[in-house]
């Protein structure tokens, strides 16, 4: 059983139109031969050596993941480079890579209306135009509370945060990724806090001079679920069509900004 990679890849790329994504993004098939034959299909965050060592260890000849390998344009492909080696080891190995990224983060079902579905938020909006969710807690939390259900939800992840509320927290926007950008938006839809990654010194100024928390989760776990949940995706659509593909994820990747006393492990 089986299927050409050129079939899942038309599959996603109607399920997420690359005309979603942003400009400067690289997605769709971008390393690839369409007539090679899938029977499995491995799925994580990045485009990494270590993912392609897992997909060729598991026999498989399609990645998606949600990050793409490179944004600019390369002007050369050598070995030698980082971008180089893993369009090499791609080649060699006959894996091909498919990345869902801004397009995935403009659908209905991107990482952030994951990140929301994740915290059990109701009544779940846009925060701005295809980006962001905002909802509310079933049951409103003192900080203290939201503080601590919240480094349940990603026990491995160091949150940091900026900004304060008075008030208990009931309103929660989410956006993943590097997500600061909606920090307005999140502010004016009158939430509490806004739960993100890859919040910078000025967004932190921000939230603070706009009296609303933004907490950082990290780029890797405010997105991580979406892997998983493209894996369903891609399994579903394989048994509707009868493709036969098996479907995994790969659960060795990590996050790699972590607390300093764990890099040398
Ligand atoms: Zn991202």
């Amino acid at each position: 059983m089986g299927c050409r990679v050129g079939d899942v890849a038309s599959w996603l790329d109607e399920s997420f139109p690359t005309e979603l994504a942003d400009s400067w993004d690289c997605v769709g098939l971008v390393v690839g031969d369409e007539e090679a034959m899938v029977e499995h299909v491995v799925v994580s965050l990045d485009p990494t050596i270590q993912s392609l060592s897992a997909a060729q260890g598991r026999g498989s000849s399609l990645l998606v993941t949600h990050h793409p390998p490179w944004v600019r344009p390369l002007r050369r492909i050598c070995r030698q480079q980082p971008e180089g080696e893993l369009v090499w080891k791609a080649v060699q190995s006959g894996i091909s890579i498919y990345c869902v990224h801004t397009n995935l983060d403009r659908s209905a079902q991107g990482p952030s209306a994951q990140l929301a579905e994740y915290l059990e938020l109701c009544d779940v909006e846009e925060v701005a135009e295809g980006l962001g969710r905002v909802g509310r807690l079933a049951q409103p939390l003192p900080w203290k509370g939201f503080h601590r259900w919240l480094q349940e939800r990603f026990p491995h992840a160091p949150i940091r945060g900026a900004g304060r509320t008075e008030e208990p927290i009931e309103r929660v926007a989410v956006c993943g990724g590097s997500g600061a950008s909606v920090i307005d938006d999140a502010h004016r839809l009158g939430v509490q806090v806004l739960v993100t990654g890859d919040v910078k010194y000025h967004d932190a100024r921000k939230a603070e001079s706009l009296g609303i928390l933004v907490l950082d989760v990290g780029h890797f776990s405010s997105e991580r679920l979406v892997v998983p949940w493209l894996a369903r995706q891609i399994d579903q659509e394989s048994r509707r069509r009868g493709w036969g593909l098996l479907v995994s994820t790969f659960e060795g990747e990590e996050d790699p900004l972590r607390p300093m006393e764990l890099l040398m492990r």
